[in-house]
């Protein structure tokens, strides 16, 4: 882009929306683009205020294979938006940004504004083979043997033109036994050609194979480990089309590529064999073909941009339609289907569109390089028309020549131009599977180091400050915990008691690590929770929570997923715990009926205690219960509490229960206000002590 806009509103809207669909055309991340939008807009709105509307600004972009540069000039006295604005907006943007834009003056008769962002362009073929090659080590061998037999088949594939050759000169010499003898010779390189690319493609296939399993194994773990607030910043969407889609896209493109590469050979062949046959036209073809190609490879690059804007559109309607299938029951109760039909066909427009766009510059590459791929036949012709008059040609040899080109001209361009459209869906999938995997696209979880599989789960909270949008661009800071300390004994039962928002499920979301702290520590038997492993930490912590997830699958699968050697007794007892053993028993598949997904086939009562079963199963020193009961008749809920009340002691237990009758019990009771502890003690004491406890007791007291 090199453009001049005015500084008024509509042109700096327009520059905006121009640029950001440049930036995501090279596959600059979300983040990126977002804190690109904010901080063009707070500069370009404070050079309008220091300038006046009328003032103009250069704009130019470079792309090169690594990097994306925006410049942008303006004329006038020293102004430096990057040192005196007073946007809140900006310096917040600009805070801890590797792509932060750059300023600097130069003086002159007229002074320039020179403001320039440079961005990395990720995702090149180079680091995208790279990235494919740690799969395909695996099966490192059964690639030498395609790679070996496909040279092998680049031998039979100059010698199979060259033998034709000299089949058409011997036919037009009426040699007929050389005829003959040419003719067998033929058949047996084309056999054994046959032959040999067969051996390639099924190593090939191998390959392929190996490669994919590997990649969508790793893939899938990787999806595991993000962290949870990335998982739910990005939404669903994304990653269920990048495991599904983009893994079956890179497989598609990987398989074309390796079975059209024998093809590329059979033309190389016919280069060599032209060579021979005649350097003067083999140099003119060269020249001819290198026309077709060179646009191809444009085409290739413009396609890439467009696909990306493309497969960013399609994730949006993914997201929704993965919404709709998960909440259809809501949107039909809720009547909102109406809503729903709206947003879903605006995510379609928008990725439809963005396909056509895709298609409909692909489809005027392709009508250029086909006028020039006929102009450049019309061209060879005339070159071995050319030649035959000035006698450089014998009529033999040009019909040899003309034989290969007609093999070669437009079968070998059409052929590149789909390897080219793989090698875009390729590098578009691969570099979207390098996201995933990659820590500063999409962060992981990261635990410490130290081993402890027998902890007594004493839990503490030092100072502990936390906000859900810290970081973030769009929202203010809001801390959900202030400074909060606390301390829970091994075998303590406590309640966390408050208003709603009060930052009771932040506490439980906490000490498992779903998020961590901004400030201060989380210990558990005084080790900092960071500082333990994955197993450790999580294999010693329990949480039911309101809404439970239970899987697809049968009832005795949804414990087992806990505890693979579970027992049949084990099972039955901890259903019995929590009082579900019963309902199991009288479905006519008892435990093996397979439950609807998210347990959709279960009443909300029924899953919540099949959730406690599992959590008991898994006999942690720390039981996290977040309203695990609160669907349940207060009958079922006094016989789980009896039920709990047998592990009493011997695993430190939080609850979160609005029902205070559930908690009176509870050794203490913490009660929060706006993620600080205003009172804690005992049922008794905190009657006694807390205005605002004794009137959440009082209310439901009269319920
Ligand atoms: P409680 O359990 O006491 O009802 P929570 O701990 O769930 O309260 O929530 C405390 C505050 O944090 C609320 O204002 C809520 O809106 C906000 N919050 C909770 N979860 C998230 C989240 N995943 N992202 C952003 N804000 C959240």
């Amino acid at each position: 882009m090199n453009t001049k806009i005015l500084l008024d509103n509509k042109s700096i809207d327009r520059l905006i929306i121009d640029l950001s669909t440049e930036l995501e055309k090279a596959g600059i991340l979300k983040d990126d683009r977002l804190r690109f939008r904010l901080s063009l807009e707070e500069m370009l709105l404070d050079y309008q205020s220091t300038f006046g509307n009328k003032c103009q600004v250069l704009v130019r972009t470079a792309r090169k294979a690594d990097k994306l540069e925006i410049r942008l000039t303006l004329e006038g006295e020293e102004y430096n938006p990057l040192k005196e604005s007073e946007s809140l907006v900006l310096i917040k943007t600009l805070h801890g940004w590797k792509s932060a834009p750059t300023y600097q003056y130069e003086d002159g008769t007229v002074g320039k504004n020179i403001l320039i962002f440079r961005f990395a362009v990720r995702g090149s073929l180079k680091e995208n083979l790279i990235f494919t090659w740690k799969y395909t080590q695996a099966s490192k061998k059964y690639l030498f043997l395609a790679v070996l037999l496909q040279l092998i088949s680049v031998v039979f594939m100059i010698i199979g033109p060259v033998l034709s050759a000299r089949i058409i000169v011997e036919l037009t010499d009426v040699a007929i036994y050389q005829v003959i003898c040419t003719a067998f010779a033929l058949f047996v390189v084309n056999i054994a050609s046959s032959v040999i690319m067969a051996g390639c493609n099924w190593a090939y296939n191998v390959v392929y194979n190996k490669t994919l399993t590997l990649l969508e194994a790793d893939i899938s773990e990787s999806v595991l480990k993000i962290e949870n607030k990335e998982m739910e910043d990005n939404g669903t969407g994304l990653f269920i089309q990048r495991l599904t889609v983009d893994t079956s896209n890179l497989a598609t493109a990987f398989n074309t590529l390796a079975d059209n590469i024998s093809q590329i050979c059979q033309y190389v062949g016919i280069l060599a064999a032209m060579i021979i046959v005649s350097p003067i036209v083999f140099i003119a073809v060269v020249l001819l073909l290198s026309v077709q190609i060179a646009l191809e490879l444009r085409r290739q690059k413009v396609s890439k941009d467009n696909g990306r804007v493309y497969r960013n559109y399609a994730e949006r309607y993914t997201g929704i339609v993965g919404e709709m299938v998960r909440g259809v029951k809501d949107i039909k109760l809720l009547n909102a289907e109406g809503q729903f039909e709206r947003e879903l066909k605006e995510r379609i427009v928008g990725a439809n569109d963005s396909r056509m766009k895709w298609d409909a510059v692909n489809r005027s590459y392709r009508l250029v390089i086909s006028v020039i791929r006929e102009g450049g036949a019309l061209a060879f012709i005339a070159i071995l028309a050319g030649l035959l008059s000035v006698e450089k040609l014998n009529v033999a040899t040009a019909l040899v020549l003309f034989n290969y080109y007609s093999k070669l001209g437009t079968p070998a361009t059409v052929l590149l131009g789909t390897i080219l459209d793989f090698v875009t869906q390729f590098n578009l999938s691969c570099e979207r599977l390098r996201d995933i995997t990659d820590d500063n696209v999409f962060p992981k979880e990261k635990f410490g180091s130290i081993h402890n599989t027998n902890l007594n789960g004493e839990i503490e909270f030092k100072k502990v400050s936390f906000s859900y949008n810290i970081g973030k661009l769009k929202t203010s800071t809001r801390w959900v915990l202030q400074n909060l300390s606390f301390t829970i004994k091994p075998g303590e039962t406590v309640a966390l008691v408050g208003r709603s928002g009060s930052g009771k499920t932040t506490i439980m979301n906490l000490i498992s690590r779903l998020y961590d702290p901004f400030s201060g520590m989380i210990s558990i038997d005084g080790i900092n929770i960071q500082d333990f492993d994955r197993e450790s930490l999580r294999g010693c912590i329990s949480v039911v929570t309101q809404s439970p997830y239970i899987f697809q699958m049968s009832i005795r699968d949804n414990l087992r997923i806990v505890n693979q050697a579970l027992t049949e007794e084990e099972m039955k007892r901890a259903a019995a715990l929590a009082c579900i053993d019963e309902e199991i028993e009288s479905k006519p598949e008892k435990y093996d009926t397979i439950v609807g997904e998210g347990g959709i086939s279960l009443s909300g009562g029924q899953r919540q205690r099949l959730a406690i079963a599992r959590a008991l199963l898994r006999d942690c020193k720390i039981l996290l219960l977040d309203e695990a009961t609160s669907a349940l008749d207060n009958v079922t809920q006094d016989n789980i509490r009896k039920s709990l009340d047998r592990i009493k002691g011997k695993c430190t237990v939080i609850i979160i229960a609005h029902r205070l009758s559930t908690i009176v019990g509870a050794d203490r009771i913490l009660y929060l206000q706006d993620g600080q502890i205003l009172a804690e003690g005992t049922h008794d004491e905190l009657i006694n002590s807390c205005a605002q406890y004794r009137e959440l007791y009082e209310k439901e007291d009269k319920k």
